[in-house]
């Protein structure tokens, strides 16, 4: 089994682990803090990508689990604008998520990365979901062909990362 080198150890100063025990209230508390920061990121995302296809992007509204970014576009966008502005909120997530998951391998931040990936970012690729960001991409004249090979190649990523780290010897 793999070991994680503890270079900063958020979990250990913020009580959600002590004397190396992982503390349940300090799991309750990340249950708390993690889907809206992970929704909060997620939707940043779509909101630079909006802003750069020239449309109005407001402040999104993170409902907990889910958000919503309001937005206007004086012209209509394009099919490959509407994938970029769709795709935006997970690759956001997967940024952020990559960021957090090589920045010395600390424990906390490892977690967060974690559900970025398997929250902020996988589901919202399954295209064939309604509601999904890559469903509306698809709707909006993307191809099926390279929306299916942004989903596996995202789930082999994550998938390889995890392994790496879960089955590899130090
Ligand atoms: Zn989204």
């Amino acid at each position: 089994m793999a070991k994680t080198k503890l270079v900063h150890n958020y979990a250990e100063k913020l009580g959600i682990r002590k004397k190396g025990k992982v503390s349940i209230l300090g799991i309750l508390f990340l249950a708390l803090i993690f889907p809206p920061a992970a929704t909060y990121l997620h939707e940043i995302g779509h909101v630079i990508a909006l802003k750069l296809l020239g449309c109005e992007a407001y402040t999104p509204t993170v409902y907990f689990y889910f958000g919503a970014t309001p937005y206007n576009c004086s012209e209509p966008l394009s099919p490959l604008g509407w994938a970029i502005a769709a795709y935006a909120g997970p690759f956001m997530a997967l940024l952020v998520g990559l960021l957090a998951w090589f920045y010395n391998k600390d424990s906390l931040l490892r977690l967060f990365a974690l559900f970025l990936f398997f929250y902020g970012f996988l589901p919202n690729l399954v295209w064939q979901m309604k509601g999904t960001d890559a469903y509306y991409a698809v709707v909006h004249g993307f191809s099926p062909f390279y929306a299916q090979i942004i989903m596996y190649g995202g789930l082999v990523l994550v998938l390889y990362l995890v392994a790496k780290e879960v089955m590899e010897d130090e």
